[in-house]
């Protein structure tokens, strides 16, 4: 593969905005890849740190609190077909709590 700007000049990889092919002259690095151009640069960027953001405050908490509310809504259900409050229920919901816990735990190790 030939450099998109340099017909002469064989490509070390692709931008990873538009795809096209680029030389060690024209890359840009980026903390994810490589880009062709300021512009592609700056677009990269843009698309990373909202990722990040999704990562870091969206997707994680949002999953985490959704789990939740599933295992308090499903021992709740339980409760309300049982027609009574008792110890099953009770140990459906901590077990539920604990179980989305140690997701959460998981989770956050791997983020490191
Ligand atoms: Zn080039
Ligand atoms: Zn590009």
């Amino acid at each position: 593969m030939r450099c998109y700007y340099h017909r002469d000049l064989e490509s070390i990889g692709t931008c990873k905005n538009c795809t096209k092919g680029i030389c060690p002259k024209c890359a840009l690095e980026c903390d994810s890849g490589l880009a062709c151009s300021n512009e592609c640069e700056r677009r990269i960027k843009l698309i990373d740190s909202a990722v990040d953001r999704s990562i870091n405050m969206g997707i994680l908490p949002s999953l985490f609190w959704v789990l939740v509310g599933i295992c308090f809504l499903a021992g709740f259900m339980f409760a309300w077909l049982l027609e009574e409050f008792d110890w099953t229920y009770l140990t459906f919901i901590i077990f539920g709590v604990l179980y989305v816990l140690a997701i959460h735990w998981r989770y956050i190790q791997r983020q490191g």
